[in-house]
């Protein structure tokens, strides 16, 4: 199969008016259907009920899904059946696999609008963000599919005369995939689809939050040509994921999401392991800082640290919760901040322009809020966007908030708070900066600001982090360009949409064959 070299999915052009208007019709389209239903779909059988909804953020009497949620049976029914199919899958050459996730691919991309649609409603993404995530799901299908067909080739080995070496590397069996509602396309469909692509079959358990989003990729990768048995969805709470991965016949489990959770499935993996070993692959969470140091562009700093902290209303992993500013300049950019902070568009995630829609749910609000009564009462909140003129019943909104003054053992500067929320603090230097980086157990993402390049040097030797950000924001890795994932508490894995990725899915095999013949035997 000769495919062009990978290259990311082009984003919409929302200066447009035609593609503005089209997200119109799209957003009119969506909520005449809503809500739809998401079924428990094992082996190609569906199975349809109202157990629990997803609504949305931004009205939270919208439904946007009725949900069956999986039985503990439902569970062991999946993984019966991936375990029986995953052979003939593994068995089938890369590129048939491959074609499947190109198929996929094609399948969303022809719905862009419709997908980005859904998300707006079920997970409250701006427009320019849920058309990312739509984007970045289509990256993972094209870029693991490359990446399949190049490990089905196997990798060289040293050859001797008389002797023939071979690496090979085939599926493990059966992968469970757990992911989070924050990236509701983009982050099931990269587990999914390096899991299916490396020869696995899959149960997926999708967030409860934003099971649709999940079912559409389900849709994608069936209307691709996966067959039935290779993919099951068991939407649900977090007790079917925990099912889930206590199946022992499980052999690798790929999580996304919090610390906590991460840490129980470690270790309920290596508790119900009877023939094999059960593989993590568990992407966290993070308290990602940024560095400024003296010589730094404010002109620069401000709008990159400002979307880093709140675009999305500061819901991702990699978001900046933590600015380390060098004393120098330490007023003059907080000041340039709060100016910032205070002129942010708090809005419904559908307004063009908006900087920060609604949290995810009701719990997510209030937990922002116990965040900021913390940073009010120990600290100083210097500036914050106005919310306020949101009543409940227009959603969760939780206001963007600047935070400085606050005690090293604040839990506001080292817990993930996953939520609007910004703090500064002053450094002596960058060494400082770097020892306050280095005293955390999350290592996800990290910024500097400097115009040294022996500056880049030193923190690029000091740092951490599974991702330094110079110069620049810290969010929106790029598939190929900033394979992404965390060190220390904030992943077990290798990066996701880099080159070694799929290998966390398949189990090596080295053939050596001695090739001198002593006779022929007839
Ligand atoms: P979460 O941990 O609450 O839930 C994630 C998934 O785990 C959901 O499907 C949930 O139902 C399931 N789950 C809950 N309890 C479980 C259990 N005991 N066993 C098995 N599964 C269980 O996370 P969330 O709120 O959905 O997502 C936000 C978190 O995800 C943040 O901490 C964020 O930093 C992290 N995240 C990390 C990355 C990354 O690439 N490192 C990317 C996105 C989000």
């Amino acid at each position: 199969m000769d495919l062009p070299a990978f290259a990311n999915e082009p984003i919409l052009e929302l200066r447009r008016s035609s593609v503005r208007a089209g997200l119109d019709d799209a957003l009119a389209a969506a909520d005449r259907e809503l809500p739809l239903p998401v079924p428990v779909r094992i082996d190609g059988e569906t199975r349809r009920a109202a157990d629990f909804t997803s609504t949305d953020p931004g009205t939270p009497t919208r439904v946007v899904a009725e949900c069956a949620a999986a039985t503990v049976d439902e569970v062991h029914r999946a993984v019966s059946v991936a375990e029986r199919a995953a052979p003939a899958w593994r068995d089938l050459p890369a590129e048939e696999r491959a074609a499947c996730l190109l198929r996929a691919a094609a399948w969303m991309r022809e719905r862009r609008l419709e997908l980005a649609a859904l998300e707006v409603r079920e997970c409250a993404k701006p427009w320019l963000e849920a058309d990312g995530d739509v984007c970045e799901a289509i990256d993972f299908l094209e870029y693991y599919a490359r990446g399949a067909i190049e490990l089905g080739r196997g990798r060289p080995l040293l050859q001797v005369p008389g002797e023939r070496n071979e690496m090979t590397y085939s599926g493990r069996g059966v992968a469970a995939v757990i992911s989070p509602w924050n990236f509701p396309l983009a982050i099931p469909c990269g587990m999914t689809s390096a899991a299916l692509a490396a020869g696995n079959a899959v149960v997926l358990k999708p967030a409860e939050q934003s099971p649709l989003m999940a079912s559409r990729l389900v849709d994608a990768l069936r209307a691709g040509g996966v067959p039935d048995p290779m993919l099951s969805i068991l939407p649900g709470a977090g007790e079917v994921g925990e099912a889930l991965v206590r199946d022992p016949r499980v052999h690798v489990i790929a999580f996304t999401g919090s610390l906590p959770v991460g840490r129980s499935i470690v270790r309920a993996a290596a508790e119900t392991n009877e023939r094999h070993f059960k593989a993590v692959v568990a992407e966290l969470g993070g308290k990602n800082c940024v560095i400024v140091d003296s010589d730094a562009d404010l002109d620069e700093v401000v709008p990159a640290v400002i979307g880093s902290a709140f675009n999305y209303a500061g819901q991702k992993c990699s978001a900046a919760s933590r600015l380390l500013v060098h004393e120098a300049i330490a007023d003059q950019l907080l000041e340039r901040l709060a100016g910032a902070v205070r002129s942010l568009l708090v809005d419904q995630a559908q307004t063009l322009g908006v900087d920060v829609p609604p949290v995810i749910e009701r719990e997510a609000a209030e937990r922002v809020a116990r965040y900021v009564e913390i940073a009010g009462d120990s600290g100083t909140v210097v500036a914050q966007a106005d919310a306020a003129g949101f009543s409940e019943s227009q959603g969760w909104f939780a206001p963007p908030t600047l935070a400085a003054d606050l005690p090293e053992d604040s839990p506001v500067l080292g817990e993930e708070i996953f939520g609007p929320v910004l703090a500064v603090q002053r450094v002596r230097d960058v060494e400082h900066a770097c020892d306050v980086v280095d005293s955390l157990s999350f290592a996800l993402t990290g910024g500097l600001f400097t115009r040294d390049p022996s500056v880049v040097r030193r923190v690029r030797a000091r740092t951490p982090v599974g991702n330094l950000y110079v110069n620049r924001g810290i969010t929106g890795a790029m598939v190929a360009r900033q394979p992404f994932g965390g060190n220390r508490l904030s992943g077990t894995g290798l990066k996701a949409g880099g080159p070694d990725y799929l290998l966390q899915f398949v189990s090596q095999r080295a053939v050596s064959e001695n090739t001198m013949r002593h006779g022929l035997v007839v």
